[in-house]
Formats: structure tokens, C-alpha cells, sequence
């Protein structure tokens, strides 16, 4: 299991609709981060403040400057602190893992999935509950 390279993938592939918050982290939005409420409709994440209709993509996420000419793309969490859960969680399984080619993901964990899944829990123990 590697670091995450934050290739963007996971941000890319779910902030098209495919985020939750909780009505918590909505009323913290609220009272310590309205520019951030702004993109809530209905208790639904990223909405457009202007037409109130859901984007295709997260408006935190940040391309960040390349390493060099011909490093892939990097990215970043502009609100990364303040992020809901639903990001703070990912990635929850190895399933999910090779289902989105997250590139954290190595061939030896293909192998050992199990341990691989231990590896991960471990590694975001801070940021989520263990996956069932
Ligand atoms: S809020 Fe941050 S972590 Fe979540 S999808 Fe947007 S850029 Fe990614
Ligand atoms: S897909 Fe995996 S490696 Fe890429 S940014 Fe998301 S967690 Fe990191």
C-alpha cells in the first residue's frame, strides 16, 4: 500500500453527485465556514450557489503546480481541514480501491487482500471507522 499520490481520481469521480454531508457538518459550514454552506442545496453537496443545480466536479479541488514537465497532475483539497467525512473516509476497501484505480493500491496488495485491508484500516484509523 502506497501514500496517496493525489492523483485526484476519487475527487473527480464522486463530487459529480456522488458525496453526502451530515446535517453536523452542514450547520458547522453554517456558523464557522459560510463560503462553503454556499455550495449546499437541501442538504446536498456541490451545488452551484448561482443556478442551485448540482456541478460535475468539486469546486475544492485544487490542480496543484507540477513537480516537473512531465509529472502527472497532482491535486488538492482546498478546503481540506474542513472537508466532510464522506472525503475523509475514502478509501474505505480494497474493492473500492481497484473498482476506482486509486493508486495507493500496489500489486502486492492484489495479491494479499485481506492483509492489504488491515494495511489500509490502519493507515486511516485517524480519519475513519475500520470498514465492516
Ligand atoms: S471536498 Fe476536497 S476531498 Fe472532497 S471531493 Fe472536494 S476536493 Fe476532494
Ligand atoms: S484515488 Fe487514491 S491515490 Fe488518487 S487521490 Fe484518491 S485516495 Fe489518493
Amino acid at each position: 500500500m502506497k501514500e496517496c499520490t493525489q492523483c485526484g481520481k476519487c475527487c473527480l469521480l464522486y463530487s459529480d453527485g456522488g458525496l453526502s454531508a451530515r446535517a453536523e457538518e452542514i450547520e458547522a459550514w453554517e456558523t464557522f465556514n459560510p463560503t462553503i454552506a454556499e455550495y449546499v442545496v437541501n442538504g446536498k453537496i456541490w451545488m452551484d450557489p448561482a443556478t442551485g443545480k448540482q456541478l460535475t466536479r468539486c469546486p475544492w479541488l485544487e490542480l496543484l503546480p507540477a513537480d516537473s514537465a512531465d509529472s502527472p497532475d497532482k491535486y488538492g483539497c482546498s478546503i481540506y481541514q474542513d472537508r466532510p467525512e464522506d472525503c475523509r473516509h475514502y478509501p474505505t476497501s480494497i474493492a473500492e480501491m481497484v473498482r476506482d484505480e486509486c493508486e495507493m493500491i500496489e500489486v502486492r496488495d492484489l495479491n494479499a487482500p485481506a492483509q492489504a485491508q488491515k494495511t489500509l484500516d490502519r493507515l486511516m484509523a485517524d480519519s475513519r471507522p475500520p470498514a465492516q
